[in-house]
């Protein structure tokens, strides 16, 4: 059988051979327990060590403000919920982008139903969230402003610059989730003025599981995982070490690869995004022309249901998705499709095209003519 076309990078990558190299040994004679005293425990912290350093210096951070977690849904819960716990007391006013990922916007509802306000900031028709409307929600209260990166659905890339430098003048703590964006186009904490962001190694082609919360130096973290003293006392629990030496491994790989692999995913996504609005008729694109993502194309089709498009394209061979695979088969149309103003029928019909490193022109060619010839078929 041919192999199937992957078309939903943004939902996981896969992991990188040499990654997986890189991890083997640290399943058999490198197993040990980070915190273990003897020869085989102390390799395996160096192993940690090495890996938080690589990470830290790819997103301008200093190792001690990197904490790994188990991926970017815990690192969100932990900056919203311990940080606005251990804020109570300074103020309960917190704002965040209305298309944030559920792992933010689920903690946003639970801070309101422990007496926090939450204001939630929609963006424009074009995915982008205008800075100046989340700035002039700022209260005395403000002790928390949380906006993505980029967004996992349409791919919009966000003005976390803008926001970051009035958060640090006022002195309100700042959560960017940059969980689709770190290894694809670069991410800078200085530059963001950030005080806490979140990723995911299997975003950029690490294993599944592990990822990293940054914290700035100054910001007290809680743990959020209480037990033993691992990761400074800010994350309890023995380290997944092979998924943090993978992590390690896959953020060297991007440094060698991603400004390529970034300009020649942007070609092939504008390519993708010309054929399929001068050609499929009732498409249109989602999410700002230029400010997305270099892997990202984002389409609704009228008179389309997107699952049925998607399952069709399945069975022509071809992985893709919707949107956030964390809420297939809700049958309800994606927050974030709705935020931008579309109809349900229009964030029902909608594809996300998600392309990555083993993307080919061939695979792109393959999948516009099945994507073409299954519309005109469902639509009759
Ligand atoms: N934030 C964003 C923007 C994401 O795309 C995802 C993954 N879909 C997450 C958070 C959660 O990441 P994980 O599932 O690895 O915890």
């Amino acid at each position: 059988m041919k192999k199937p076309i992957y078309l939903d990078y943004a939902s996981t990558t896969p992991t990188d051979p040499l990654v997986v190299q890189a991890m083997t040994p640290f399943f058999f004679e490198s197993f040990g327990n980070a915190s273990s005293p003897h020869s085989i425990g102390q390799k395996a912290r160096k192993a940690l060590e090495d890996s938080r350093a690589v990470l830290a210096n790819f997103i301008g951070a200093k190792p001690s403000e990197i904490v790994f977690t188990s991926g970017a849904s815990e690192g969100n819960n932990q900056a919203i919920l311990t940080l606005a716990l251990s804020l109570f007391g300074k103020g309960r006013h917190v704002i965040i982008s209305a298309i944030e990922h559920h792992s933010v916007l689920e903690c946003a509802k639970r801070l309101g139903k422990l007496g926090f306000q939450v204001d939630l900031v929609k963006p424009q028709p074009d995915g982008i969230v205008d800075s100046a409307s989340m700035i002039q929600l700022i209260r005395e209260d403000t002790i928390l402003i949380a906006l993505h990166h980029a967004n996992n659905e349409i791919g919009v890339i966000q003005p976390v610059e803008e926001i970051g430098v009035v958060a640090r003048q006022k002195g309100i703590c700042f959560l960017v989730d940059a969980t689709q964006t770190v290894g694809h186009i670069p991410v800078d904490v200085k530059k963001i003025s950030c005080d806490l962001l979140s990723l995911s190694a299997h975003k950029f082609y690490g294993p599944q599981g592990v990822g990293a919360l940054y914290a700035r130096e100054g910001i007290h973290l809680e743990p959020r995982l209480y037990g033993g003293d691992q990761e400074t006392g800010r994350r309890a629990g023995t380290q997944n070490l092979p998924g943090i030496v993978g992590l390690g491994q896959a953020i060297e790989l991007c440094q060698k690869k991603m400004e390529k692999e970034a300009r020649e995913q942007a070609a092939l996504r504008d390519y993708m995004i010309e054929f399929v609005l001068t050609n499929i008729k009732g498409s249109s694109l989602n999410g700002h022309r230029q400010m997305r993502l270099p892997n990202n194309a984002h389409f609704s089709f009228e008179k389309i249901n997107g699952e049925e498009l998607v399952t069709a394209l399945d069975m022509a061979g071809i992985a893709i998705s919707q949107g956030s695979a964390c809420k297939w088969g809700t049958l309800e149309p994606s927050h974030a499709l709705k935020a931008l103003g579309l109809s349900d029928e229009l964030a029902l019909g909608s594809l996300r095209v998600s392309i990555g490193r083993w993307t080919s022109k061939e695979d792109v060619d393959c999948f516009l003519e099945q994507l073409k010839s299954v519309i005109e078929k469902l639509r009759k």
